[in-house]
């Protein structure tokens, strides 16, 4: 498990790299980028990505740019490129939200030149301009006339290989492989059979067009990888218009540097790429200061599934009600759990950036989790599972104010009114007919202490004819109330009630890990280790106060956890509520 740093100026290896360029003065700002592809929803991991890109850009004054690398049409959708969109902005809202850069909208680069050298730079919408993300499929032209100059150099050729025989020349890692009989084409020959694939004469797979780079390399990256096939399909960005694509590692490196990213900050499994990163960029006639990319580990929580492979299964199959299910790791899920995104920021740059892979314990980030919403949540009452009380001693319609206090970790707490009434609901567990050793809740004869009211004595039971408590009789010490000569009088329990006439009914969602396991992903099918109990739905009784809550309001209710009331189901006065997590961590052994 990594160490929690909470300190406010978070620092490690990248941040210390990028201190030095800019103690040197090396450029004229600092830009980095977070560039998803947008065939999933994002999810706690992209939040490191995301957190590590934004900080560094607000911590030197720069900006950073979301990108869309869609340069993979064949799994690429737009609903994808909203949520991501929406998922970015809400993580990175009063945080870094002014060092996020965007294009203006329609923008593509432009073709200028540089001191007198050839440029495709796009530049950044300035403040007040219509704006949206940045595309890697915005510079297919850009990209395309850059493969034509690679041609024209001798570094890239036409190769006939079928998609098979490419494999199979490309050798193994302990094995050099063989070059391709296409490799020496003329350049003429290349431009032109280069023109023809970009002109849709050829079928899917027929040709593509690679680097001549060494095919001996011991980095098999390195070995005249592909720069663009062949595919005829439409792109959600770009329509019909191609039907030539570029592959990833050609197009970002390029795209980096089309839009003056400084620090290309990426994954651990792209490290033998990187050589091919400087390659295609050192070989091209590029006249401005050049990106370079460094990689960092991934962030890989306990008991969770985070590759959209495997999301996808699990929305798929109906085991989550969809990409914004509270159970899933999703940012959509977690802003829909209650999750809030200051603490989600706080746990990922918490956990540092390092260059070992290495798990990190989910407990981790429900501890920031709790610690936020400790400090910030409002208290309520709530009973998830209501058994009736009727306080003998009280008239009916009788209402007795009392005072709640709304957050006793505000610095000047509030409080509001609730009522105690002749009924009222107490959590059908803080009863025990035939009480455990050390039970100090509500029992046969025994004293609780009402919250914010009075300490009650159970006189009686009440049954049905099938031997179910239907409810209690008890009486209420009205002189232990606030401000009353009693109000001292100490007894061991403290439960929470909610007045019955006055209570609000609502459906509240109890949700929990989704694994039981701690690491799903290892098991031969994660499937086998869902946790049935990662959703259990009640009717509860809530207080009053609670009838008008927002998706944006951040609510304990006492001794219970942490709720929000839902995005999607929640309507005024049909209030749905989703646990966001529970006080205690309860899967601690
Ligand atoms: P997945 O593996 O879940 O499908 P991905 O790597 O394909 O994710 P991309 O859209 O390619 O997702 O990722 C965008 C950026 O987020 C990349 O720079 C990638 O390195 C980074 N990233 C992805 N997963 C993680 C993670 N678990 N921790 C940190 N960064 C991540
Ligand atoms: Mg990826």
């Amino acid at each position: 498990m990594s160490e929690a740093n909470t300190s406010s100026q978070p620092r490690d290896f990248i941040r210390d790299i990028v201190a030095q360029h800019v103690a040197e003065n090396r450029y004229p700002q600092i830009v980095t980028r977070f560039p998803p592809e947008p065939n999933g929803y994002l999810h706690l991991g992209h939040a490191r990505s995301i957190c590590l890109n934004f900080g560094i850009a607000l911590e030197n004054q720069g900006r950073c740019h979301l990108r869309f690398d869609d340069t993979n049409p064949v799994k690429e959708d737009v609903e994808y490129v909203e949520s991501i969109t929406t998922d970015v902005r809400w993580l990175i809202a009063g945080w870094a939200d002014h060092c996020l850069g965007l294009k203006p909208r329609g923008a593509g680069p432009a073709a200028g030149t540089v001191n007198g050298r050839p440029d495709r730079a796009i530049a950044p919408a300035a403040p007040g301009v219509e704006a949206e993300p940045f595309f890697a499929s915005d510079y297919f032209e850009a990209l395309y006339q850059y493969a034509e100059d690679l041609i024209r150099r001798g570094k890239a050729y036409v190769c006939d290989l079928t998609p098979q025989e490419t494999d199979e020349y490309r050798g193994a890692p302990d094995q050099p492989g063989k070059n391709s009989p296409w490799r020496d084409r003329g350049i003429e020959e290349n431009l032109d059979l280069f023109r023809r694939m970009r002109a849709g004469e050829f079928p899917d797979g027929a040709r593509t067009l690679r680097a001549r780079i060494d095919m001996a390399s011991p980095n098999v990256w390195l070995r005249d990888p592909l720069l663009y096939r062949i595919r005829h399909v439409a792109h959600h960005h770009t329509g019909t218009q191609w039907c030539l694509y570029p592959l990833y590692d050609y197009a970002h490196c390029l795209s980096d540097y089309l839009e003056g990213v400084t620090h290309s900050l990426c994954s651990l499994e792209f490290v033998p790429h990187r050589a091919l990163y400087d390659w295609i960029l050192e070989n091209l006639d590029l006249p401005r200061a050049r990106p370079h990319q460094y990689e960092f580990a991934k962030l890989l929580p306990t008991y969770t599934l985070l590759s959209k492979r495997n999301l996808l299964r699990l929305v798929q199959e109906k085991v989550v009600s969809g990409w914004d299910d509270p159970r899933l790791p999703t940012l959509a899920g977690l802003r829909r759990r209650g999750v809030p995104a200051a603490a989600l920021r706080r746990f990922v740059i918490g956990t540092g950036i390092t260059t070992y892979d290495g798990s990190t314990d989910i407990a981790l980030f429900e501890h920031t989790l709790r610690e936020e919403l400790n400090t910030t949540a409002q208290r309520r009452l709530a009973v998830l599972r209501p058994l009736k009380l009727v306080l003998t001693n009280l008239a009916a319609g009788e209402e007795i104010a009392c005072e709640a206090t709304n957050n006793p970790q505000d610095e000047n707490p509030t409080t509001r009114r609730i009522t105690l009434t002749r009924e009222v609901f107490i959590e059908a567990d803080d009863f025990a007919e035939v009480p455990p050793p050390k039970y100090f809740r509500l029992k046969p004869g025994g004293e609780v202490r009402l919250k914010y009211a009075c300490i009650i004595r159970c006189d009686e039971i009440v049954k049905d004819a099938a031997g179910a408590i239907t409810e209690i009789r008890c009486t209420a010490d009205l002189t232990t109330r606030r401000g009353e000569p009693n109000a001292d009088r100490k007894v061991k329990g403290t439960i929470h009630w909610v007045s019955a006439p006055h209570a609000v009914d609502a459906e509240v969602r109890l949700y929990d890990r989704l694994f039981t396991v701690p690491e799903p992903g290892a098991e031969p099918d994660f499937m086998q280790v869902l946790n049935p109990k990662s959703l259990e739905v009640v009717r509860a009784k809530l207080e009053p106060a609670l009838a008008t809550a927002t998706p944006a309001d951040r609510f304990q209710f006492e001794r219970l956890g942490y709720f929000t009331a839902d995005a999607k189901d929640s309507a005024p006065g049909q209030p749905v509520f989703n646990r966001t997590i529970t006080l205690k961590d309860t899967w601690a052994k």
